[in-house]
C-alpha cells in the first residue's frame, strides 16, 4: 500500500469508530481500567497515544473495518438468515465477534489476550457498557473490537515498561 493510501486508511478507521459513537478517549479509559493497579503514573494521554498506535496496525485496521461493516449491514437488515438474527440480537452462541476481535489481540501477545478476557467478562462502566445498552444500532462486533483495542494498547504499555510499577 502506498503511503498516502495508508494515511487514508488510518483516517477511515478513526472516522468509522467515531461514526459508530466510540472515541479514542473512551478506549483509553478502558486501558486505564485494566492497568491502573499494575502501573505507576499511567496517564490518559499515554493510553490514548498507545490506542492510536494500535489503530495504525494493518491487522487491527482490517478487523475494525470488517466488524463495523457487519454491524452496519445488520442495521440495514442486509445479512442472510439466520446470520441476520444472530448478529442483530448479538446472540451469545454466535461467538464470531469475539473470534474476529482475537485477531487484534493476537498481534500483541499473551498480555493482550488475558486483558481481553478480563474486559469481556467484567464489561466495565464506560464505553463497553454504553455499547451493550445502546439499542439504536447493532454493536455485536464493535463491543469486542473496542475491548480488543484497549487490551492491545494495555499490552503495548506493559511491554514498553515506561509505567512499570516500582518494586518496594
Ligand atoms: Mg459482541
Amino acid at each position: 500500500m502506498r503511503t498516502e493510501d495508508r494515511i487514508k486508511t488510518d483516517q477511515i478507521v478513526l472516522d468509522k469508530l467515531a461514526e459508530r459513537g466510540v472515541t479514542i478517549r473512551e478506549i483509553a479509559e478502558l486501558v486505564i481500567f485494566t492497568q491502573e493497579r499494575h502501573t505507576d503514573g499511567l496517564t490518559i494521554e499515554a493510553c490514548e497515544s498507545n490506542v492510536l498506535s494500535v489503530l495504525r496496525k494493518r491487522e487491527v485496521q482490517n478487523a475494525v473495518m470488517t466488524g463495523i461493516q457487519l454491524d452496519e449491514l445488520a442495521d440495514k437488515k442486509l445479512l442472510c438468515e439466520p446470520l441476520q438474527t444472530m448478529v442483530e440480537t448479538d446472540m451469545g452462541m454466535y461467538g464470531i465477534d469475539e473470534i474476529l476481535a482475537l485477531s487484534i489481540v493476537n498481534v500483541y501477545g499473551s498480555i493482550a489476550i488475558t486483558n481481553f478476557g478480563y474486559l469481556d467478562v467484567l464489561k466495565p462502566e464506560g464505553v463497553m457498557k454504553k455499547l451493550n445498552q445502546d439499542k439504536s444500532q447493532c454493536n455485536c462486533f464493535l463491543d469486542d473490537i473496542v475491548a480488543a483495542i484497549a487490551a492491545a494498547a494495555a499490552s503495548r504499555i506493559v511491554h514498553n515498561g515506561e509505567f512499570a510499577k516500582k518494586k518496594p
